[in-house]
């Protein structure tokens, strides 16, 4: 499905089955010589289809187009060397860049792994969510030699428009958004998010991603956005979504913290069974594999936050870590 929202750029709506997030929007923008197209969707047939049909639609020819990635998540990269030129670049942050080889390489799973079996995640459970992860599964499998690193601040150039990234870190350790200063429109990626909240979750080599997130819509809560275009679901007003997440994460920190004075000596994965999560299940074990992963890697980040701001401390006991005031 393809709609304009503005002189030259088009929206491509991709479905996302089995997903929560239910779909991804892609972003078209028509230049002279070259075109450029925003996030790419997983790397699955549905996807694919969407992006294709979208794509010859808008009578876009391969060739002429350059990929923006605003980050690493599969759902965003995943299909970005199939649409893009042969010698034209797939722009990439530079630290989400070096995230997305660590990925690949396995080294980031091998650092994480251990690290939820350490926050009290049961290993059996870990592994099976693993393996049917379509963050996982359904991405690039290779470090294309198209990527290209960007960083806060890099000017991009599509016909008339001008398009300047801003680095918000929180929703990945390099993610981004691109503004277009003098139309008002935010290119917000998973930054901010109108009808869903954006996950955040704990990153290895990242120490509070939570902190960083925060920092990060402060950051850019005052720019004047006359148009704001998600990479998932329907648009709504800027400034007032950023603060409403604000608030969000401020009263589940104040759950949080709630929790683990009214019993310590919890491990991150049973306080993440404590929390109030909007899903249709009855009881943590009916949670869907994946959702208990995004929770429990959302709680962290929750834990990580207090934690180094001195609210909480943890002690480790038979090698699971378990939380304090
Ligand atoms: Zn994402």
């Amino acid at each position: 499905m393809v709609t304009q929202v503005h002189k030259n750029i088009y929206r491509i709506r991709l479905t996302l089955p089995q997903n929560p997030l239910k779909n991804l929007n892609s972003y078209f923008l028509r230049g002279d010589e070259s075109d450029l197209l925003i996030d790419t969707g997983f790397r699955r047939p549905e996807c694919r289809k969407d992006l294709l049909d979208g794509l010859a639609m808008l009578g876009s020819f391969r060739d002429r187009r350059r990929v923006y990635v605003t980050h690493m998540h599969g759902d965003h990269i995943g299909q970005a060397d199939l649409v893009c030129g042969d010698d034209r670049p797939i722009y990439l942050s530079a630290t989400d860049l070096g995230y997305y080889k660590r990925f690949l390489s396995g080294e980031m799973d091998g650092e994480r792994l251990p690290l939820y079996v350490r926050q009290g995640y049961p290993e059996e459970i870990l592994k099976k969510t693993y393996s049917t992860n379509q963050a996982i599964t359904m991405t690039m499998d290779h470090a294309d030699e198209r990527l290209c690193a960007v960083e806060e601040g890099t000017l991009l150039r599509v016909g008339t428009y001008e398009l300047r990234v801003i680095s918000v870190p929180g929703h990945t350790p390099g993610n981004t958004m691109l503004w277009m200063e003098k139309e008002g429109i935010m290119f917000t990626g998973d930054h901010v998010l109108f009808d869903i909240t954006p996950n955040i979750t704990s990153w290895p080599w990242m120490d509070d991603a939570l902190g960083a997130y925060i920092e990060s819509l402060k950051k850019v809560k005052d720019y004047p956005v006359r148009l704001a275009l998600p990479g998932h679901r329907e648009s709504g007003e800027y400034k007032s979504r950023i603060e409403e997440i604000l608030a969000h994460h401020e009263r589940r920190l104040a759950d949080t913290l709630r929790i683990i004075r009214e019993t310590p000596y919890l491990s991150a994965y049973e306080i993440a069974s404590r929390m109030k999560w909007k899903i249709r299940a009855s009881s943590w074990e009916e949670f869907p594999l994946q959702q208990r992963w995004f929770a429990t890697g959302e709680c962290l980040s929750h834990l990580d936050y207090l934690k180094k701001r001195g609210s909480i401390r943890s002690v480790e006991e038979n090698g699971v870590v378990r939380y304090c005031v």
